[in-house]
């Protein structure tokens, strides 16, 4: 069983460093490289098309390219940035052993819930732990959980709370961070969190930056947090 594992693994692996995201024009989930536990939990889900920001963005994030993201509300920016995720994540075989692999930040409380029902939606096939670090709850007992997770979506203030005194949270095996809805981050006041909680993540890894709008302090968050980011933004339809 193992060896077939690694067979597919290979297998998968081969079609996304074939894959030419210059020219990818895929419609549905099921033409793009995926594992069988995310293709299975975004079919459970009933999401079969890939909006415009998906097609956009999914096969960069794939390739593991930095990005910079500008798509208005309701077009399914959730889904760009999840789907690359639990795919970067699989393919490097994380376990819990690994600690934490994914970060992922949104401005608001409520925010961050519905990213995290949409995670364990797509990903309940996969064996990822996930948790939600938005505050409410006590620090310590909070700061226990953590230790075990492989995905958080959190808050900037309370996340930076826990990278400055939860000495059990390690996070130097980050792959991914995600800063979801940056404009709405940055007008509630968090630029100075943001800065700090970058400074706490290991340099090596790869980072989606998404916003509804685009500002001067968006680009100047870009600047500090992305490598090289491959920019898109999909217009309202006329
Ligand atoms: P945004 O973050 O850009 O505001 P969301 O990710 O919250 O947008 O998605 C908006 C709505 O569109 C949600 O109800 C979501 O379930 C739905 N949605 C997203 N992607 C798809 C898709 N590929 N197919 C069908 N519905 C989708
Ligand atoms: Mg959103």
């Amino acid at each position: 069983k193992r060896k077939r594992e690694q067979e597919s693994l290979a297998a998968l692996q081969l079609r996304v460093d074939e894959l030419d995201p210059k020219t990818a024009d895929y419609d549905k989930f099921s033409a793009l490289p995926l594992s069988s536990e995310t293709a299975k939990g975004l079919d459970a889900s009933h999401f079969t098309n890939l909006t415009d920001i998906q097609k956009k963005a999914i096969p960069l994030a794939l390739k593991g390219l930095d990005i910079l993201g500008a798509a208005k509300t309701g077009s399914g920016k959730t889904l760009a940035f999840l789907t690359p995720v639990l795919e970067k994540l699989y393919r490097a075989q994380w376990t819990s052993l690994d600690g934490l692999g994914a970060l992922i930040i949104s401005p608001t409380r409520e925010l961050a819930v519905q990213i995290f029902e949409v995670l364990r939606k797509i990903g309940r096939y996969h064996g990822f732990s996930a948790g939600l670090v938005i505050g409410g709850k006590n620090l310590k007992e909070e700061a226990e959980r953590l230790e075990r997770m492989n995905i958080l979506v959190c808050t900037p203030g309370r996340m930076l709370q826990h990278l400055d005194q939860t000495a059990g949270l390690d996070v130097t095996n980050l792959q991914i961070l995600v800063l979801d809805e940056a404009d709405r981050t940055l007008d509630l006041g968090f630029q100075t969190a943001l800065d700090a909680l970058v400074e706490h993540l290991p340099k090596e890894r790869q980072t989606l930056l998404f916003s509804a709008t685009q500002s001067k302090r968006v680009s100047d968050l870009a600047r500090l947090s992305l490598k090289d980011p491959e920019y898109i933004s999909v217009h309202e339809a006329a």
